[in-house]
């Protein structure tokens, strides 16, 4: 019996409703995309793939010692791109800027402790986002949505994260539904 799991990283309650608000501007402008699920917006730190339940306890452990005891952390979200290009994209998605550098420093001791537990840290690297949806088919281009976003005045806004969740995300035909497995307040 395996999970599919991933920790989030996850942002206070003002920013995740500007973060609603953005992406019920982009969603109304359509395009051959799969918007995900509003109330699981968030910025994915590591993805695990499918581990069992001894790995989720071995990974609860990792992320407690890894993020207990450390505050929110300041970021500025805003910007709306495209991975691999905005003008071909697969992903939209909402940039997030992380000005103390806090967000990344705590990604990668995080991400020490996981390739300890036999976790590949992901070879790209990492570059924080808030996925807002996916192509269905062929890759977008985003430039309508970008403008959708400057006229409504939705551009970028200044929050916390304030907590990390491991999550198990169950793939359903209308998007992946999460479940949180354990939450860690930056407090
Ligand atoms: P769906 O796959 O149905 O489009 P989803 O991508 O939201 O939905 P998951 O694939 O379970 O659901 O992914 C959970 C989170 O982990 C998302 O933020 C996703 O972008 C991220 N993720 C998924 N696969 C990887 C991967 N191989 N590397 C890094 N992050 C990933
Ligand atoms: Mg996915």
């Amino acid at each position: 019996m395996t999970l599919r799991s991933f920790l989030a990283a996850e942002f206070d309650a003002r920013t995740r409703q500007w973060l609603e608000r953005a992406w019920r501007e982009v969603r109304q402008v359509g395009g051959s995309v799969r918007w995900v699920r509003p109330e699981g917006l968030h910025a994915t730190l590591a993805f695990f793939g499918d581990v069992t339940r001894e790995q989720v306890a071995a990974l609860t452990e990792g992320i407690r010692t890894g993020a207990a005891g450390r505050g929110p952390i300041p970021v500025r979200v805003g910007g709306l791109g495209g991975f691999p290009q905005a003008t071909r994209a697969r992903v939209v998605w909402v940039g997030v800027e992380d000005p103390s550098g806090r967000l990344a420093e705590l990604q990668v001791r995080l991400t020490e402790r996981f390739s300890a537990l036999g976790f590949a840290a992901d070879e790209r690297g990492f570059h924080p986002h808030v996925t807002l949806g996916r192509a269905k088919a062929a890759p977008v281009s985003i430039a309508p949505h970008r403008e959708a976003l400057a006229a409504a005045g939705v551009e970028a806004t200044e929050g916390m994260i304030e907590r990390v969740v491991l999550f198990q995300s169950t793939l359903e035909p209308d998007g992946a539904r999460y479940t949180p497995l354990t939450i860690v307040n930056l407090e």
